[in-house]
């Protein structure tokens, strides 16, 4: 029998403040346009306030400049600048850190995610999802080389980590305070995010749209950046490479022992054992170049063991704009509170 009980969670949630996290490092092109189309997005919610919260990466043109002339017109623009180019994955856990939203989304700057996606977001949100995670259709304007090397990156990822982590979806998202705080509760150094957000579980929905081609301005991710988030994503989620390490050092192991026999068999009942020098030596580059290639990956988590004990924080804020909680603004840092820029 249907029944009209409505049971609490089945309410509608109530987004009461909406917090929009948008990482810039060397966005001056973009961002008057960015801020325009995010603000005429989030106005048409109704009942909803929102702040807009710009994290400057160390820019060297004319960004912070532009942030700091928002900040000055609305403020519901509050601006993180860190103090250098502390790269992607970290300025979006700094905007996150400073967010006070129920719900929390995160957009490039470069308006490749089209900011109305994240009415699509809101909606998902107020009926329980969680994380409303943007995947992409379609990608415009990117090389096929970056096409190619992005699907094959999300595929080997997925085979290789421990949680799912969903396919061809980039940091574009919104995510629900709770999964925001657990995320920040996380003190690892190696962030990836996307990863990290996953791990935390909770209820996550793909959101699907067409990702657009840069408005202005060239991509801040050249292949390094690409290739160390791709390392990062495998080597923070994944052991696999330590197992390949166990397979292949026991695979080693049994022929050494297959070749050490032969080799006492020829010197025990043949006469032909002198010859045997070009086995050994084929041995001897063979093993040499198996140590060697695990001697790297155990190096890569040795290092990231290293970088993990050092405990330093993982971002440092030079200014803050349009936060209320009566810490010192622009040009008025005081040295009496130097434990209020640290942040863990
Ligand atoms: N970004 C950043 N720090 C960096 C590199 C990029 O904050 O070191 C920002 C950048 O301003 C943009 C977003 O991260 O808002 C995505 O970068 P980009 O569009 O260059 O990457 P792509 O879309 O080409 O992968
Ligand atoms: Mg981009």
């Amino acid at each position: 029998m249907e029944s009209n009980v409505i049971y609490e969670e089945d309410r509608p949630r109530q987004l009461t403040l909406l917090s929009v996290v948008v990482p810039c490092c060397d966005e001056e092109a973009v961002i008057p346009e960015t801020h325009k189309r995010v603000v005429n997005v989030l106005s048409g919610l109704e009942n909803v306030g929102f702040e807009i919260i710009y994290v400057d990466d160390g820019s060297r043109d004319g960004t912070l400049r532009l942030l700091r002339m928002l900040h000055r017109n609305d403020p519901r623009v509050r601006v993180v600048a860190l103090s250098r180019n502390f790269g992607h994955q970290v300025a979006v856990t700094a905007g996150l850190t400073y967010s006070s939203g129920d719900a929390v989304a995160v957009i490039d700057a470069d308006l490749q995610d089209p900011p109305e996606v994240i009415l699509e977001m809101v909606e998902r949100w107020r009926v329980g999802v969680d994380v409303a995670y943007g995947a992409r259709l379609d990608r415009e304007g990117e090389s096929s080389f970056k096409k190619v090397t992005a699907k094959v990156f999300y595929r080997l990822i997925n085979s290789l980590s421990d949680v799912a982590i969903p396919l061809d979806a980039g940091d574009f998202r919104l995510m629900d305070r709770e999964v925001v705080d657990a995320f920040l509760a996380m003190p690892e150094r190696d962030r990836f995010v996307r990863g990290m957000v996953a791990w935390v579980g909770y209820r996550q929905e793909p959101v699907y749209y067409r990702r657009l081609a840069r408005f202005a301005g060239e991509t801040k991710y050249p292949l390094t950046k690409m290739l160390r988030l791709a390392s990062d994503g495998i080597l923070s989620f994944s052991s696999a490479p330590l197992r390949l390490a166990v397979h292949f050092g026991f695979v080693s192991a049994c022929l050494a022992i297959v070749g050490i026999i032969y080799a006492i068999a020829l010197r025990l009942f043949t006469d032909r054992w002198v010859t045997g020098w070009t086995l050994l030596f084929i041995a001897m580059l063979f093993f040499g170049g198996v140590q060697m290639m695990f001697l790297g990956v155990m190096g890569e988590y040795v290092g990231r063991i290293y970088s993990e004990i050092k405990r330093r924080p993982l971002f440092l804020v030079k200014e803050r704009l349009g936060f209320s909680s009566g810490e010192p603004e622009l040009g008025e840092r005081r040295a009496d509170r130097p434990d209020q820029r640290a942040h863990a």
